[in-house]
């Protein structure tokens, strides 16, 4: 097979790079993960700070099985798949594998593109600069908002109007922005409790 075809399939995928750490914000935080990275994204959030990932001709194309070998060096087995934008593939070959293997699959996605792939958790955080495909909305377990203007309350109620009860609502402060909105996200959660704040520790902390 191509090595075209085979990304196509999903049983090969460009990978950024992939690294064991700790979840640093969502409702996973806290715990060890192995992180894959894979390149693309077609989103263009303008504060993006992985903005070379968006190639991905620039990134490795590796099999599923190499991936997952990779994966099981390492003690944990809560593997969070993210990007750029992961959807961008056809996940569910790495996802069975990975599960078959005693994974649990954790995905981080904006949504943009048709959902794929067995998941145990599913963090949505939707972006101004490419509307999500309506798959996602069933399947999001968490919906995750980045708060970097102030018209990003209004964003994310809309998107919470739409996915199913019981998903996860969190409302995380833009890295840059965090001393801006502070006051104006406790007060948001605050008066709306069905929100929560996410923040990210892993940056707080320095931890890669
Ligand atoms: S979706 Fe993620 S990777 Fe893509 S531009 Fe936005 S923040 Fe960057």
């Amino acid at each position: 097979m191509q090595i075209k075809e085979a990304v196509s399939s999903g049983s090969m995928l460009p990978v950024m790079e992939a690294f064991y750490t700790i979840q640093g914000e969502g409702s996973f935080t806290g715990h060890a993960a192995y992180f894959i990275r894979l390149g693309g994204c077609d989103v263009g959030c303008v504060w993006c700070d992985v903005k070379e990932s968006w190639e991905a001709e620039k990134w490795p194309v590796k099999s599923i099985e190499e991936i997952v070998a990779e994966a099981e060096q390492h003690p944990g087995r809560l593997v969070v798949i993210t990007g750029g934008e992961p959807l961008m593939y056809n996940l569910d070959p790495l996802t069975e594998l990975l599960k078959s293997r005693g994974f649990q699959t954790n995905i981080e996605t904006s949504g943009a593109h048709p959902f794929s792939g067995k998941f145990d958790w599913v963090c949505f955080s939707p972006k101004k600069f490419k509307e999500p495909h309506p798959s996602i909305y069933q399947v999001a377990d968490e919906l995750k908002v980045v708060i970097f203007h102030k018209s990003d309350f209004d964003f994310a109620e809309k998107h919470a109007s739409k996915v199913r009860e019981g998903c996860v609502k969190l409302l995380q402060p833009e890295w840059s922005k965090a001393s801006t909105f502070t006051e104006q996200i406790v007060n948001y959660v605050k008066s709306n409790p069905n929100w929560k704040i996410s923040l990210q520790t892993h940056k707080f902390m320095d931890i890669p």
